[in-house]
């Protein structure tokens, strides 16, 4: 789950690390009323959106396609300014380049204190599954676009390893501080941010945290300017607050769906859909449909604990969707019963209609039970008995629908 910028700072606040002040705003008279109480000349007016770029992003009306104004993130030098900054973002379209050319709408506002800026670095944590630990990247080529400094200047990244037990050790704080040429006030400061942020992204259970920038002010201060954060989703029920701070504008409204019954679905380009239970098994019905020269529709695990209710649910979702030329469910029984899959996927196809080829793999508990509830309906089912080949069958299906 991702979380915007303004959100972002207000944990950073929270757990010890610099940022500036700052009013998150719905309208534009939000946007006067934090530039008045803020106090200080220049502010950054900011569109905070999913979505990295947006300071070098565009907006567009939403209604005419018209270019409203370059540049997503502002500084503005006076209340005329802030105004006129809000309005061209609020509720425009903001197109970056991580946002894909459709954008997204921009429904929230962040006005920030503006900082003199000495020295811009990349910061960023995350889950290093190969350490089995967190790490730390920072550069002192910040701002800009870290793949492109990744590509051509690898050596301007450093690293660091901080444990998710044993915590950060002070000496690799140090040691990074002074890859980053950081002196006196500044390095201490940074060791301290390390150490606020290291705890931080254990506490809440975070998959990633990217500032971009992290700046050294004029006053040598260390300060998060950007707050790129997102959680692991397993780790959501350990976290009531997380759901009040999920946006759904932001997310695609099937997924939102699929969460609610607990299921994990991820669309993408190809045809055929797959409903599997486990994200391993998911995981091998699309490679070996791929395998068979086929493109998978959808990634979607329905989980263990699936039930008649959120299995209809995830049928339809598959359904729902025009580019499904077939299904593939293949699902292994353990303490899910493959005829309650059978029934469920049976009265999904009859509220929706089934109109494209289904192929079924049932392994497991009440295999047999639901391969008889599948002989005995209506529905033209194929059923299979390896993964191999029901891959193998669906994708000649779709193949002979073309
Ligand atoms: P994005 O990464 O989405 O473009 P950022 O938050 O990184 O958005 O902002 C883009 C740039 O705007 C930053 O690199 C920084 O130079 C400038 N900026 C952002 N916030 C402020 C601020 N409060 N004061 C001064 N400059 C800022
Ligand atoms: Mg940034």
């Amino acid at each position: 789950m991702n979380i915007h910028e303004y959100q972002g700072k207000i944990l950073f606040k929270q757990a010890g690390v610099k940022v500036q002040d700052g009013i998150h705003c719905k309208t534009v008279s939000d946007a006067l009323d934090a530039y008045d109480k803020l106090g200080t000349k220049v502010v950054a007016v900011k569109s905070q959106i999913h979505a990295g770029g947006r300071g070098k992003g565009t907006l567009y009306d939403q209604e005419t396609d018209d270019l409203v104004m370059e540049g997503g993130v502002k500084i503005a030098f006076s209340r005329e300014e802030v105004e006129k900054y809000a309005e061209n973002i609020i509720g425009r379209r903001l197109v970056t380049k991580q946002t894909g050319s459709d954008g997204k709408i921009v429904n929230n506002l962040y006005v920030e204190a503006g900082c003199s800026i000495a020295h811009e670095y990349y910061l960023a944590l995350l889950v290093d599954r190969e350490e089995k630990s967190i790490l730390i990247m920072a550069s002192t080529e910040g701002g800009m676009d870290i793949e492109e400094v990744a590509e051509n200047t690898p050596e301007a990244i450093h690293k660091i390893w901080t444990h998710p037990i044993d915590g950060l050790n002070e000496k690799d704080a140090v040691e990074m501080a002074e890859k980053l040429d950081l002196e006196g006030k500044s390095k201490q400061e940074l060791v301290s941010m390390l150490k606020s942020l290291s705890r931080l992204f254990v506490e809440k259970d975070c998959s990633m945290i990217e500032i971009n920038p992290l700046v050294r002010s004029d006053s040598g201060e260390m300060i998060a300017l950007d707050a790129k954060v997102s959680f692991d989703d397993n780790a959501s029920f350990r976290h009531p607050w997380m759901e009040e701070m999920r946006d759904h504008s932001e997310e695609e409204e099937v997924e939102t769906r699929a969460h609610d019954h607990g299921l994990s679905y991820v669309k993408l380009d190809g045809n055929i859909g797959c409903l599997v239970n486990g994200a391993g098994l998911a995981m091998a019905s699309m490679d070996v449909i791929k395998l068979y020269g086929g493109e998978p529709a959808n990634f979607l695990d329905i989980g263990g604990g699936a039930t008649r209710e959120s299995i209809t649910t995830a049928f339809g979702i598959i359904l729902e969707d025009d580019n499904v030329e077939g299904i593939l469910v293949n699902i292994f029984g353990g303490i899910i019963q493959c005829d309650m899959v059978a029934r469920s996927v049976i009265e999904a196809s009859n509220d929706l209609g089934l109109k494209v080829p289904l192929v079924v793999r049932f392994s497991g508990t009440n295999h047999v039970e639901g391969k008889e509830v599948l002989d005995n309906c209506d529905l033209d089912v194929h059923t299979a008995s390896t993964l191999a080949e029901g891959a193998e069958k669906i994708v000649y299906l779709t193949r002979s629908v073309e």
